[in-house]
């Protein structure tokens, strides 16, 4: 494997918590309202140091969409998925954009968020905003 070449973003930064690489900025959130197996979930307009798993259709809260896995480059962790299509109407605004898991990222203050035992169950779900 050669050398990781690695973004690093400026302002309130949002960073894998295993391996402090920069994965998007506070100002890319679109939405706070979204929910995932662990928890809560920001919807972004764009992510940085990511690679992507294989698209796939899932059920979610809000319907039918195509999504990819997406991983941080730095160690491999599963930190979210993007929206590759959303099949009903309505949801089209999320097509392109990315989610990031709350209890996978660092927050801009270092923060880290708690997994809430409670959450959902049954795998990735997305709330409308
Ligand atoms: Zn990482």
């Amino acid at each position: 494997m050669g050398r990781l070449f690695l973004v690093n973003l400026d302002g309130k930064v949002y960073s894998c918590k295993h391996c402090q690489t920069h994965l998007a900025l506070c100002e890319e959130i679109v939405s706070k309202s979204f929910h995932c197996r662990h928890g809560k979930a920001y919807l972004f307009n764009n992510v940085v140091n990511v690679t992507m798993g294989l698209k796939e259709d899932r059920m979610m809260m809000t319907g039918m969409h195509t999504v990819s896995d997406i991983f941080c480059v730095g160690c491999g962790s599963i930190v979210g998925w993007k929206y590759e299509a959303a099949h009903e109407k309505s949801q089209k605004y999320k097509e392109g954009k990315f989610i990031l898991e709350r209890y996978m990222v660092a927050g801009p203050d270092g923060s880290q968020y708690l997994a809430n035992l409670d959450s959902h169950v049954g795998g990735s779900d997305a709330d409308d905003a």
